[in-house]
């Protein structure tokens, strides 16, 4: 017996059925299937780039597979015009990859840091990279996106494409491990730079490949950071600052600027933004305290302070819908307080970046806590995440940040 090599064109690829509910969810925009969906699997390995049909065998496009994660399917292509739909991966990949910078090309203004490729949005499922001027940070989150053949296409598409001064991997263990991948290490996979500097809406940053949350900085808060320059006026405090993305933003439209966070190399960056933006913040000086939020807040109730301007932007309480009442508890508490501590006329941020947590339920909560605390609120605008992070509108779960600006009297 003979086995010919594979070519493309012919049929290669395993195929994976799904049963009547996973083609429905498929065929309302969605881009998952769930293990629990698929009724027949051909002998796939991990990551493969699988056919996907419907329990009767009709084509309804691509995907990559995973055999540990819940979610077994994840859709790269709806093409179902030929049997095999995406005959040369590397060249969808290149072309996904082309189109994900020609649209940041478009949406993204006033900033050389911004998230070039964001997963399902683009496309391209389980792969992060985001842009720090001339360095490029990636993640991938899949077993599809770790195979060799789509980290070599991704790297060269993106060095020839962009021209970065380096290319570094993130590599986050809890994913790998999850995805039942290898450990890997971070690292550069191109050039030899791996700290930089970058700016958005005229504020400069640091940025150090290989410390802090995410590839680096919030990118997805950078047009909120914007909104937020527009409203905010008097004394500010920013709680959750992290490197200071909303504190540095609000300096020179503010008296006083106080940032609070409970990591301390988070505020040591933060305090070297500031240096780094002297010209911007005219000798004003940022106030950085590190302090549990919810300490601080109780501390700061007890001894009457009064703000103009309070942003909360805390870390995401509910990873699970299981903690969404623990959550939703979390965020009251922090906006009550806040808002009790607010002049009349002040200015309140307020974020949260929980995919379980809907708009509805967060403006529910809102509107729940200004009872509590006797205040009125006047919703100035609602907002999400930043145009480079789209939310694909079948996909509920690419839309997760919320932040309302609202005036309190
Ligand atoms: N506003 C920031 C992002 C905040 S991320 C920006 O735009 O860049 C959430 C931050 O909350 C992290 O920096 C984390 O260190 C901090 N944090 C988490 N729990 C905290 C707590 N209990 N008190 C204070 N800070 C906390």
């Amino acid at each position: 017996m003979s086995i010919m090599p594979s070519t493309p064109g012919s049929s290669v690829l395993p195929k994976v059925k799904v049963s009547p509910r996973g083609a429905t969810r498929l065929k309302q925009g969605h881009v998952w299937v769930y293990r629990s969906d698929v009724v027949s699997s051909d002998d796939v390995s991990p990551g493969a780039l699988v056919t996907v049909a419907d329990h009767r065998g009709k084509v309804l496009g691509s995907a990559l597979y995973s055999s540990s994660s819940q979610i077994a399917i994840r859709m790269i292509s709806r093409e179902t015009a030929s049997h095999e739909p995406v005959a040369d991966f590397p060249a969808l990949l290149r072309q996904r990859i082309a189109d994900a910078i020609a649209y940041r090309e478009q949406v993204v203004r006033d900033s050389n840091a911004y998230r070039v490729i964001f997963s399902e949005a683009d496309f391209l499922p389980g792969l992060i990279v985001d842009r720090y001027n001339d360095i490029l940070s990636f993640q991938m989150l899949t077993q599809g996106m770790d195979a060799n053949l789509v980290r070599e296409t991704v790297i060269s598409e993106l060095t020839q494409r962009m021209s970065p001064a380096a290319i570094v991997e993130r590599v986050d263990p809890r994913v790998r491990d999850l995805e039942s991948l290898p450990a890997r290490a971070s690292g550069l996979l191109r050039g030899e730079k791996a700290a930089s500097t970058f700016t958005m809406n005229g504020v400069q940053f640091h940025f150090d490949a290989f410390e802090g949350q995410k590839t680096g900085a919030f990118l997805d808060q950078r047009e909120n950071y914007a909104a937020a320059a527009q409203f905010a006026h008097g004394e500010a405090l920013d709680v959750f600052c992290y490197q200071g993305g909303f504190a540095l933003h609000l300096a020179p439209c503010c008296s006083l600027v106080t940032g609070v966070d409970s990591s301390r190399p988070a505020l040591e960056v933060a305090d070297q933004n500031a240096a780094l933006n002297h010209q911007l913040l005219n000798g004003k000086e940022i106030e950085w305290i590190e302090a549990n939020a919810f300490d601080l807040f109780k501390d700061y109730a007890a001894s009457r302070r009064q703000y103009d301007t309070i942003v909360v932007d805390p870390p995401a309480f509910a990873k699970s819908k299981r903690e969404l009442d623990a959550a939703m508890r979390g965020y009251k508490e922090l906006n009550l307080r806040a808002l009790k501590m607010l002049r009349p006329g002040g200015i309140l941020v307020t974020c949260s970046c929980s995919y379980h947590v809907s708009q509805a339920d967060f403006l529910e909560m809102l509107a729940s806590a200004a009872l509590d605390a006797h205040r009125t609120l006047r919703l100035i605008e609602v907002r999400g995440q930043s145009k480079d992070h789209p939310v694909l509108l079948n996909v509920p779960e690419t839309a997760y940040l919320k932040c309302v600006v609202a005036a309190v009297n």
